[in-house]
């Protein structure tokens, strides 16, 4: 079989996979982006796009924020509803002192759609080719590049992009090792309308249940009276206590205080289904051999939060500055691709090392509703929770024990 050139092969059509090609397409440079499925291909999600995801659309060639804007559907999110396990809750809009919009708060979109539109503007760039229904089968290196192998094509590249999410192929090849379970979430999620409650339409849910601390019940308002409803956990802590994630959702929304009053009248739209989040605490190794990992295949998920669009987003900008750069030394050795692992870390990873310690602290129930009830009578605190979603300087106030303290006394 005849290789194909490319400068640069992306292996997966996820957000990482499309904002790395969108980045680099004004390069002028061969890309080819292969993804095992067929698009609008179906992806299990909360459906919550944040902040950061307006960012980097707002960042990308064209108008992409302003199309995005006008996809029909979307609903607006300016802020969090935090329930803490002994139900008190708290709202937390993002910038209450700023008016809201697109740069501020983030939007619920069904994620099938969402990834639809980012592959649709790929396509439209002549120096992309999307090959779908394409697995990613092997790869080698050979003296000029790589050789990247589906089961139909072969493909010869510069370097290659492995953004082919949290069962990544490619990942094997730069960490052979299995990752422990600890590193991973459990999500489950389906679709509800029809809830009941004082919610407010432009808030979600997250309601941090004692039974699955650090994990939650999240309740995602995606419009039209439907609800995005979820529960994760860590993966590691769902196999101790020997949980069944699907039916353990279907359990609390039936008979949890919190929930089951708001649910009585509730129709489910959709069977529960299952996948898994690869959380930011894992070590590994994402660039090397001409290789560069984004996104999921990366460990790019949030350990508290668990977001993972906004990061896998910022990993496709990233590694096409880099990317770029190799291009421009003619450089595409081990240590010019450590420039990749260097900007990722100053502008995603190194957040997780607090984020990580905000899902410890989370694991303590007392703890969590002592600031929670602090933060409703304190407007600085509220403002200071608010922003651990949006600054790293905020989470990290917030794993200091001197914080504790000082809430202690006022
Ligand atoms: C239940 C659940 C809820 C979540 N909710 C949220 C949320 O509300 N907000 C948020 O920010 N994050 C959320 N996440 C995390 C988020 O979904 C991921 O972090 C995000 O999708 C990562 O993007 P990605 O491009 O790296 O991977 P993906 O979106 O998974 O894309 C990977 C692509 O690679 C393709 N692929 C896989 N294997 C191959 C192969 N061998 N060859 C070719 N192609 C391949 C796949 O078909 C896919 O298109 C949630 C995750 C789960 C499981």
């Amino acid at each position: 079989m005849a290789p194909e050139d490319y400068d640069v092969l992306i292996a997966g059509a996820g957000p990482a996979g499309a904002v790395l090609a969108l980045c680099l397409a004004p390069t002028g440079m061969k890309i080819g982006v292969i993804d095992k499925a067929e698009f609008p291909r179906y992806k299990i999600c909360g459906d919550a796009l944040s902040g950061k995801v307006m960012r980097v659309l707002s960042r990308l060639p064209g108008d992409t924020l302003q199309e995005f804007l006008k996809i029909p559907g979307i609903v607006p999110c300016d802020g969090i509803r935090f329930v803490a396990p002994n139900l008190k809750h708290i709202d937390l809009p993002f910038h209450p002192s700023r008016p809201s919009g697109p740069m501020t708060g983030g939007y619920l979109c069904d994620r099938t759609t969402f990834d639809h539109f980012l592959i649709s503007r790929v396509e439209s760039f002549r120096n992309i080719h999307f090959f779908q229904k394409e697995s990613f089968a092997n790869a080698k290196e050979h003296p000029d590049g790589m050789m990247v192998f589906t089961e139909n094509r072969c493909f010869r590249a510069k370097i290659v992009a492995g953004a082919d999410g949290v069962n990544s192929r490619l990942r094997n090849l730069l960490n052979p090792e299995t990752f422990e379970k600890k590193h991973y979430s459990l999500g489950v999620r389906t679709y509800f309308e029809n809830i009941s409650g004082d919610f407010h339409e432009r808030l979600i849910e997250l309601i941090f249940l004692k039974t699955v601390l650090p994990g939650y019940v999240w309740i995602f308002p995606v419009g039209e009276g439907r609800f995005n409803v979820g529960l994760g956990w860590r993966q590691d802590q769902v196999i101790r206590q020997k949980a069944a994630l699907g039916p353990l959702l279907s359990d609390l929304v039936k008979s949890h205080p919190a929930l089951a009053a708001r649910f009585r009248n509730a129709r489910q739209l959709a069977p529960i289904q299952a996948h898994l989040l690869p959380l930011g605490t894992a070590r590994i190794r994402r660039s090397g051999h001409r290789i560069l990992l984004l996104g999921d295949a990366a460990f790019l998920v949030d350990p508290f939060s668990g977001e993972g669009i906004g990061n896998a987003m910022a990993s496709g900008e990233i590694a096409a500055e880099t990317i770029r750069s190799c291009f421009h030394k003619g450089d595409f050795s081990d240590t010019a691709l450590k420039d990749y692992d260097h900007h990722l870390h100053r502008r995603v990873v190194g957040e997780f090392k607090t984020s990580a310690l905000l899902q410890r602290l989370a694991g303590f129930p007392w703890l969590f509703n002592f600031v929670v009830n602090k933060a409703s009578k304190n407007p600085d605190l509220k403002e200071l929770l608010t922003a651990i979603y949006t600054s790293e300087k905020a989470k990290k106030k917030l794993t200091r024990p001197g914080f504790y303290i000082r809430a202690l006394l006022h």
